[in-house]
């Protein structure tokens, strides 16, 4: 099972080392032949109109949304604004979730934070997952087949927003599982990949 990494701008490299942390092949993905054979992709962090701009002008939108009819695919922040149906926005997107989200929707990036999450789809579901946002987006609206699988504590600002979601194999999280020593996130993902391989 080999696992692609979106490589066009970002922080892929991350998602790499994660990969490589738990023994799957990966390949960064910059072409549209990239994509051959590959089980899964992963569409980093970073910047989502730039992301959306170079898979533009890579000729990457079709080949990438064609990928998602039969692959999963998980975004993580930018990544996950990039596979949203709406953003608020004239900016490129893959429109495969079914997902409603508002960019930048903690202020500006002096406004990043990290914060505690209960995730119950993970293992150890009683060990908080500790979430890093940095400039992140928030989920504001989800399609009738889409699973919230977190949401910003209830004590928070913004508590009971949704920052992590899940339509079948899509999965969109507004933070940074790659930027954290927690595998949890990486290994859900696999798990659904493994299974539909
Ligand atoms: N604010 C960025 C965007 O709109 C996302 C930030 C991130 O990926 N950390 O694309």
């Amino acid at each position: 099972m080999k696992v692609g990494v979106l490589a066009l701008q970002g922080d892929f490299a991350e998602h790499l080392v994660m990969l490589r942390r738990l023994g799957v092949d990966s390949r960064e993905v910059r072409l549209a032949d990239d994509l051959d054979e590959l089980a899964a992709l992963i569409i980093p962090g970073g910047e989502s109109t730039t992301i959306g701009k170079l898979a533009t002008t890579y000729g990457l939108i079709d080949p990438l949304r064609n990928f998602g009819k039969k692959n999963p695919i998980w975004g993580t922040c930018a990544g996950a604004i990039f596979l949203a149906r709406d953003a608020h926005g004239n900016q490129p997107l893959l429109e495969l979730m079914d997902l409603k989200v508002s960019r930048n929707a903690f202020g500006p990036q002096v406004e990043s934070f990290e914060i505690d999450l209960i995730i119950p789809a993970l293992e150890h579901p009683e060990t908080p997952y500790h979430a890093v946002f940095i400039r992140a987006p928030l989920i504001d609206e989800i399609g009738k087949d889409v699973e919230a699988l977190a949401r910003i504590p209830d004590s928070e600002d913004h508590g009971g927003k949704i920052v992590a979601a899940q339509e079948g194999r899509f999965l969109a999280t507004s933070f940074h599982p790659e930027l954290t020593k927690d595998i949890r996130f990486h290994r859900y993902f696999l798990d659904f990949v493994r299974d539909q391989i």
